[in-house]
């Protein structure tokens, strides 16, 4: 019996988490739940999870909860950042699954490994700001960070049985997301509402437009260099309009391996908590006659400068990366409401990347830092 916690319990991934839990009671049991602010659906989990506590964000939805759960046997309710780090460290955890959005996730993820909890990771962002620290720490304590991203846990899987000494590079595969043979002109004037609709994948709001403007491949490739231990140079991207190949290893001898299936989250959050076994789902499994073409070709970093920006960043180190997503998740919440439009999202990257002082952020309080200075430089532009 594994014992979790959910941070990001009411997001797509928790959700998706909470359905596997459901369908294997014997083998998984729910210690806590956090979310930000939806508390009709967490009031909810609540009674069908019975977890031992819960966190949220703020102080008086903490309140509002207490008044409303059951006396007798209702969780305890801890808030604010905290709050989340108490969850996620509580005894009697073995695996932290880490599906909040964006920057906010890094600090109880971060305690959680130093509390010894295995954790599976969807929250990319804590990767992408503190990687070396993060993978520093997992080992200092023995603690495993099993990928829950489809292309991860793709490369996770192919590189079982093989030796790491013999890997040449990864591919990472994307779809190039809903504007992929869009002109730049075109790029202009799209909306939100246009941004929000993925081809291949159901994902929260900012992992959506992050795949549209495919910076969600360039954190990716940061993820995966921490992940695996790779070199910038091992690392390739090829746009896969179908998302059945999730991610491919190339081996020195030329062999090249790669995992595929539906496009759907629920296998590698499965995976990441059942590793090394496959669990059975009821998915409708992959008709290759079906699907006919796998098609592959390089992305266009002059359309996709947000990847161009990732990139860059990744090989600059440091602070970069967290300057970067912080930029990130400005130009996003901007995006969405309107305020700047699609092509706009790398400009203000971009402005906040060249006034950045570089520094190596070799400590949790430097990367926080960087995170906050781009926030506060990112709005400064937007407010001006
Ligand atoms: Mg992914």
């Amino acid at each position: 019996m594994k014992n979790i916690t959910i941070l990001g319990s009411t997001g797509s991934i928790g959700v998706s988490a909470l359905k596997i839990v459901s369908s294997n009671p014997e083998k998984y049991k729910i210690i806590g739940l956090s979310v930000g602010t939806n508390k009709d659906l967490l009031l909810h989990q609540i009674e069908t999870f019975r977890p031992a506590a819960v966190a949220v964000m703020e102080e008086s939805l903490a309140t509002e909860l207490k008044t409303r759960l059951p006396a007798g046997n209702a969780p305890e309710v801890f808030f604010g950042v905290e709050g989340f780090v108490r969850l996620a460290t509580l005894e009697s955890v073995d695996t932290v699954v880490s599906a909040m959005t964006g920057a906010a996730g890094l600090i109880p993820t971060y305690e959680a490994i130093k509390a010894g909890k295995d954790i599976a990771l969807a929250n990319k962002e804590t990767m992408v700001m503190a990687g070396p620290l993060i993978m520093a720490e997992a080992k200092k304590r023995s603690v495993s960070i099993l990928p829950i991203d489809s292309e991860h846990s793709a490369i996770l899987q192919s590189l079982k049985g093989h030796m790491k000494e013999d890997l040449k590079r990864v591919i990472l595969t994307a779809s190039g997301g809903p504007f992929r043979d869009l002109s730049l002109d075109e790029m202009r004037e799209v909306t939100a509402a246009q941004a929000l609709r993925h081809p291949n994948w159901s994902m929260g709001p900012k992992i959506t437009i992050d795949s549209a403007t495919m910076m969600n491949k360039g954190l990716e490739v940061i993820e995966a260099k921490w992940l695996f231990d790779l070199e910038m140079d091992q690392i390739d991207i090829l746009i896969h309009p179908q998302s059945i190949l999730h991610s491919m290893v190339e081996y020195k001898d030329g062999s090249i391996i790669g995992q595929m299936g539906v496009p759907d989250m629920t296998v590698p959050i499965a995976y990441a908590l059942s590793y090394p076994r496959h669990m059975s789902n009821d998915l409708t499994p992959l008709d290759l006659e079906k699907v006919g073409t796998l098609s592959f070709e390089k992305p266009d970093m002059n359309r996709f400068r947000c990847l161009d920006l990732a990139l860059k960043a990744a090989t600059k180190g440091g602070s970069m990366p967290a300057v970067l997503n912080g930029a990130n998740e400005i130009a996003v919440d901007a995006f969405l409401k309107g305020t700047i439009g699609f092509l706009e999202i790398p400009d203000l990257i971009e402005k906040t990347m060249d006034a950045h002082t570089h520094s190596p952020a070799e400590t949790i309080e430097a990367v926080m830092e960087a995170d906050r200075w781009a926030r506060e430089t990112a709005r400064g532009w937007l407010n001006s």
